[in-house]
């Protein structure tokens, strides 16, 4: 607006033209002018977010920010002393998208309110009212920002269930990110190792602002804590809203949070990737459940209606063969010395002893359906699970579970099966059990409800692994296996 003065009135000042020298008239009206002033100097201020000046000696940076309403900017804030700092900037929240506030920024006033000397859950909870523009005035954080580098997401499975509504530890509640045993989250950061930043897959997309997530070594620190601490959750409730706790709790908790003890054992996430399957080396389909709740059903059916697109695993046996049986169709017929090698060196995937005989199935055998193009079959024992997993086969688990006690006892009426109400009891509670033990296994769970239905549910599982990739354990050089 100020170019009309310069560039355009010089040009103006030397027309003849009758509307030249009119808008020149204009131009230079005293009341345009000031106008023009009073719009040059409002666009600034509309424009410009950040802005630095001086404020009791200090330099101080000016910075707006939009918030929408009952949506959390983004960012957590600490006491330090009677200061207010900015703790954390998670990763699309408004905080972040600005690129205004950094970590270590003291907060000196929010649209005019002092901020100095109160206490975070104080500021907390005036954020929380407050929406549209905000005016933050800040101190810098003296840290140089440190150069915005390209953070690799991970992926990863949880093994346990988290509701940060339910965790007195969480640096700010509305930020924490809830999830189940099972799911797959992305962790898009990692820079506080207590608590990441993550999406839940699927969430991405609708849901621009990351959440909070416990760390792994803080998880499994605090997981062997409550085995040692009776429970104080409830006294810690409420807070701590969005701050990080009272110096009092905090150093108390880090000191033993911190203790350099081994929690490997304690499950929390497992690193995922993405894995399509190839046309010619199908995953094998690994079915789980409890006795009587149906998979060895369905694994005979899948065999019967398309014996060329799956097969088993041919077994090892120290037992003699009988007339009919052929080394290498029926089973795998072997020494027993052999046997006991082959399984020393991990060569089973399971084994077990009948009539004084050794059975097994081994990883070769699953990988020879596998190199044929079809789909390897398997009827495991949970205790299995562990070692296909960890094998580079990348077995796609299904869970078989048994429909209710009733409905159980109909389906195995017509099957012939009359168990007792014990029996029954046993199925449902042994399903259970593995659910509480070996969900974070499972790849699919199909509740056996009615035979037909979870046939045809199996067989699109199946088909989904060749049209869609699916999450499957981490296993670096994938390209390789085989
Ligand atoms: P058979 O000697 O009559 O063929 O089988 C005897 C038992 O061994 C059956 O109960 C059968 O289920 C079990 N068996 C067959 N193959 C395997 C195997 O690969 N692993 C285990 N653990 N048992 C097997």
């Amino acid at each position: 607006m100020k170019r009309p003065k310069g560039r355009v009135q010089r040009v103006l000042q030397t027309s003849q033209q009758k509307e030249g020298l009119e808008l020149s008239a204009l131009l230079t009206n005293p009341h345009l002018q000031a106008l023009m002033q009073a719009h040059d100097i409002v666009a600034v201020q509309e424009l410009t977010e950040e802005s630095v000046t001086q404020y009791l000696g200090e330099t101080v940076k000016l910075v707006r920010l939009q918030k929408a309403r009952d949506t959390p900017l983004g960012a957590t804030v600490r006491n330090d002393l009677d200061n207010v700092v900015v703790s954390r900037v998670v990763k699309g929240g408004a905080a972040e998208r600005s690129g205004l506030l950094s970590e270590g920024d003291e907060i000196l006033e929010i649209n005019g309110i002092p901020i100095r000397g109160k206490h975070v859950n104080e500021v907390h909870d005036l954020l929380q009212e407050m929406h549209g523009t905000l005016t933050f005035l800040l101190i810098p954080t003296s840290h140089n920002k440190p150069a915005p580098h390209r953070q690799t997401v991970m992926h990863v499975r949880a093994y346990f269930d988290y509701d940060p509504s339910d965790d007195p530890f969480v640096p700010c509640r509305e930020l924490g990110l809830s999830f189940q045993k099972g799911d797959i989250l992305h962790v898009i950061s990692q820079d506080d190792p207590n608590w990441w930043q993550a999406y839940r897959d699927g969430d991405e997309d609708n849901q621009p602002l990351a959440g909070l997530i416990p760390g792994k070594s803080f998880q499994q620190q605090r997981e062997s804590l409550k085995k040692t601490i009776p429970d104080r959750s409830q006294e810690q409730q409420g807070k701590i809203w969005c701050s990080k706790k009272s110096k009092k709790l905090r150093r108390k908790n880090t000191s033993t949070l911190n203790r350099n003890t081994d929690h490997d054992d304690i499950l929390t996430y497992e690193e995922m990737s993405l894995y399509h399957q190839p046309a010619n080396r199908k995953r094998p389909i690994a079915l789980i459940g409890p006795a009587n709740s149906g998979y060895d059903d369905l694994r005979r059916r899948l065999l019967s209606i398309e014996p060329e697109k799956f097969a088993v695993a041919v077994p090892h046996t120290t037992r003699n063969p009988r007339i009919h049986e052929r080394n290498g169709r029926e089973y795998h017929f072997v020494s027993r010395s052999a046997f006991e090698t082959d399984l020393a060196a991990g060569k089973f995937i399971e084994s077990g002893e009948y009539e004084k005989n050794l059975y097994g199935t081994s990883m070769d055998s699953v990988r020879h359906v596998v190199n044929s193009g079809r789909i390897c079959l398997l009827c495991l024992h949970t205790r299995s699970l562990q070692v296909l997993r960890s094998s580079n086969l990348k077995p796609f688990v299904v869970f078989i579970a048994p429909p209710s006690q009733e409905r159980l006892r109909t389906l195995l009426a017509t099957d012939g099966k009359t168990l007792k109400l014990e029996e029954l009891k046993v199925v449902i509670e042994k399903a259970r059990e593995m659910e509480v033990n070996y969900s974070h296994f499972f790849d699919a769970t199909i509740v056996n409800f009615d035979p037909d239905q979870a046939f045809q549910e199996l067989r699109r599982l199946v088909d989904k692994l060749d049209t869609e990739p699916h999450w499957g354990c981490h296993i670096r050089n994938c390209t390789s296996f085989f």
